[in-house]
């Protein structure tokens, strides 16, 4: 039997979705979801006032999609989106749950629970300035909106750094994203690429059942001891700073180190934490440093950082000479250029408390500067 084609979601079309809003926030993740709940709780009308277009098929973000061994004890931490709180969905036995099972779940009655109008799948092509309104192209028609706060993560957007050679590499190349589970690498040697928490992870894993190399850029800067509240501040205030100044934002980690994990200590004493500089070349059947020196490979990770996903916001000409987008306002969400546009789970709020209190600024910021309710 020939399958049928799927049926394709109905346009957006009033009176259940207005066409004309107040603000459209595109994206229900952490960042999207709390800018929600503080819309609402500041007076703008689900589905008339204001909405949320997700792009994704279920609830859960960007979670219900990470690798089935993250679990809620070896992610850093979720934290509770405002007015409910995580452990009430999240279970028994919450540290072995799969973060893409327990989130998605958390998201979900979270949605259900303050009736927020997510609307999905909407995927967002394009925003443009149309007079003093935003119009909002999606592949369900388009909308228009006097505020825009955008969510959209970085999950969509994975990095791979440009190398000499790498359309001659005869093995496999995958990025982080990609990654489900070590068994699928016995036997093969793996080149694993990056120097932040996923990939010190996904190198724990895969070094158990094969043979590994680890390469960094810079040699990684391990941290004794807890990361502190203190430390956790100074690093986002550095990342602030930048989008202050109209930089690209660096990731949180970026700025604060590993911390040196139990999990670590083991596997520095198994003798796979011996890291080598970026390599310069990619070849037929593995890589080449600038010495000469090689190494085979069969398969190269890329555990090498994602970028925002702000594609779609490009005929606004948001990006300044500095190469970012110049961010203002009390916690640097509203983008300098267009104050209409708020952007959360950006630079300094790309952490689930920081999506947290960025929704909450944002939400509250842009009402007051559309003269809202
Ligand atoms: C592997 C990994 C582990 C992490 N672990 C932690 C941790 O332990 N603790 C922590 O605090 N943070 C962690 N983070 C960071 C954290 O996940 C995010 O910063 C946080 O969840 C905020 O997410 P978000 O709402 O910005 O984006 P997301 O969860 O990515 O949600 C974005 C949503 O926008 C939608 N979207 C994207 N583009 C469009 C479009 N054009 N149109 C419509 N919809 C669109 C997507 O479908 C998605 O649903 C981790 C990140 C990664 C990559």
């Amino acid at each position: 039997m020939t399958p049928s084609p799927p049926t394709p979601s109905p346009r957006l079309s009033p009176p259940s979705v207005s066409l004309k809003m107040d603000v459209v926030v595109i994206g229900a993740g952490q960042a999207g979801l709390s800018a929600a709940y503080h819309l609402q709780q500041l007076g703008l009308v689900p589905y008339q006032g204001y909405v949320v277009l997700d792009g994704a098929a279920a609830p859960g973000g960007a979670w219900q999609f990470r690798w089935p061994s993250l679990t809620l004890s070896t992610v850093n931490r979720i934290h509770d989106l405002p007015g409910l709180s995580f452990a009430q969905t999240a279970g028994e036995h919450a540290a072995q749950v799969q973060a893409s099972v327990a989130v998605p779940q958390y998201f979900e009655a979270y949605e259900r629970t303050f009736h927020l109008p997510v609307v999905r799948p909407v995927r967002v092509r394009l925003v443009t300035g149309h007079g003093h309104r935003l119009k909002i192209e999606t592949d369900r028609g388009d909308l228009s909106a006097r505020g825009l706060i955008n969510a959209t993560g970085t999950w969509e957007t994975p990095f791979i750094p440009a190398l000499p050679g790498a359309d001659r590499f005869r093995g496999r190349q995958l990025h982080t994203r990609d990654y489900r589970d070590a068994q699928a690498f016995a036997g093969q040697h793996v080149m694993i690429v990056g120097g932040g928490i996923s990939a010190l992870q996904l190198l724990d894993e895969i070094s158990k059942v094969t043979s590994t190399t680890w390469v960094t850029r810079r040699p990684p800067e391990f941290r004794e001891g807890q990361f502190t509240e203190e430390a956790g501040r100074a690093a986002v205030a550095l990342v602030e700073e930048r989008v202050r100044h109209g930089l690209p934002p660096r990731s949180v980690v970026s700025v604060t180190g590993l911390a040196l994990t139990p999990a670590v200590e083991a596997m520095q004493a198994r003798g796979v934490l011996t890291r080598l500089p970026m390599f310069s070349e990619i070849t037929e059947d593995g890589v080449r440093w600038a010495d000469g020196s090689e190494q085979h490979a069969d398969v190269i990770l890329w555990c090498t950082g994602f970028r925002s996903s702000l594609d779609h916001l490009a005929p606004l000409g948001l990006q300044g000479s500095e190469g970012g987008i110049q961010m203002t306002g009390r916690l640097a969400t509203q983008v300098a250029r267009d104050p209409r546009v708020h952007l959360v789970g950006y630079g300094p709020s790309a952490s689930t408390i920081g999506a947290n209190r960025a929704g909450r600024s944002a939400a509250a910021e842009l009402m007051t500067s559309l003269g809202l309710p």
